[in-house]
């Protein structure tokens, strides 16, 4: 579930308390949660400094001496970042060490669901490898021009195009439907279809909502909370999302949701009409 803005929250906060630090231990609980590293490769991170925590799409890459430990959050993957050493309930991984004012810090990633993945790779080269590899262009950052093509060049469905983090990294589930409603389009319209004004609005639309949300701190749904402990508020300011059979904020007609590419998607019927047979 945590999108772009989340996991750029996410960020923010991992980024301000521990870069600087040093790293003093890495404790696996749950060795099925890596990918393509053995547990003893962890080990390679004791004594080196912590320079910083970056994001590509929806992937945090924490910068540890000369490597990256990737995480990707999936559905339900957290971290709590503790004074102490509480691995919480299906607490996979545990990152210990001291920040740069000499005080310990335990960082827990925590993922009930499991479907999160953990890799450390060298980050000489990193972006020419698994997981970082496979993914397009920051939602966030990504040109208008640049945009425009990705979305007119596929016959697909906009939606399933805006989820594809091949072509565009960083937009999930709930930013796909909010942008799509705020530029007016059916999310089952194929992108081939939309005239470059429409995708130019769209790619307004996209990084207006990515940015609003990082405003707020994210959207909270199920249980998404920043490392420490705080929840966002941007599920308040949701137009479509999760507000089945609730009034459209624009026009009052009852949010419809659909499942398109085997997700829910949430649009109104009027403010989006269907796109024309041809
Ligand atoms: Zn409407």
């Amino acid at each position: 579930m945590p999108e772009l803005p989340e996991v750029e929250t996410i960020r923010r906060r991992l980024d301000g308390l521990l870069s600087g630090g040093v790293v003093e231990g890495v404790e696996v609980l749950r060795p099925d949660i890596l990918r393509e590293t053995r547990p003893a490769a962890l080990r390679a991170l004791v004594g080196e400094r912590l320079h910083g925590v970056r994001r590509m799409g929806k992937l945090l890459l924490v910068e540890i001496g000369d490597r990256f430990l990737v995480f990707h959050l999936k559905m339900t993957g957290r971290f709590s970042l503790l004074p102490n050493r509480e691995p919480e309930r299906h607490t996979h991984l545990i990152v210990r060490g001291r920040d740069r004012d000499g005080q310990p810090f335990f960082l827990n990633f925590t993922d009930p669901r499991r479907f999160g993945r953990v890799s450390l790779l060298a980050t000489a080269g990193a972006e020419g490898r698994a997981p970082l590899n496979r993914l397009g262009p920051d939602a966030l950052t990504v040109g208008r021009d640049v945009f425009i093509a990705l979305i007119r060049s596929s016959r697909r469905r906009v939606k399933e195009i805006l989820l594809d983090q091949a072509r565009l990294a960083g937009v999930g589930n709930i930013y796909a439907d909010e942008a799509l409603h705020r530029s007016r389009i059916h999310p089952a319209s194929p992108g081939s279809s939309l005239t470059g004004r429409r995708a130019a609005r769209l790619h307004m639309a996209v990084g207006e909502v990515l940015r609003e949300a990082l405003e707020r701190g994210g959207s909270s749904i199920r249980d998404y909370l920043d490392p420490c402990g705080e929840p966002g508020s941007f599920q308040d300011e949701h137009r479509v999302y999760g507000r089945t059979g609730e009034p459209c904020r624009t026009c009052a007609t009852p949010v419809r949701r659909v499942t398109l590419g085997g997700r829910g998607t949430h649009f109104c019927p009027r403010c989006q009409p269907p796109p024309r047979r041809t």
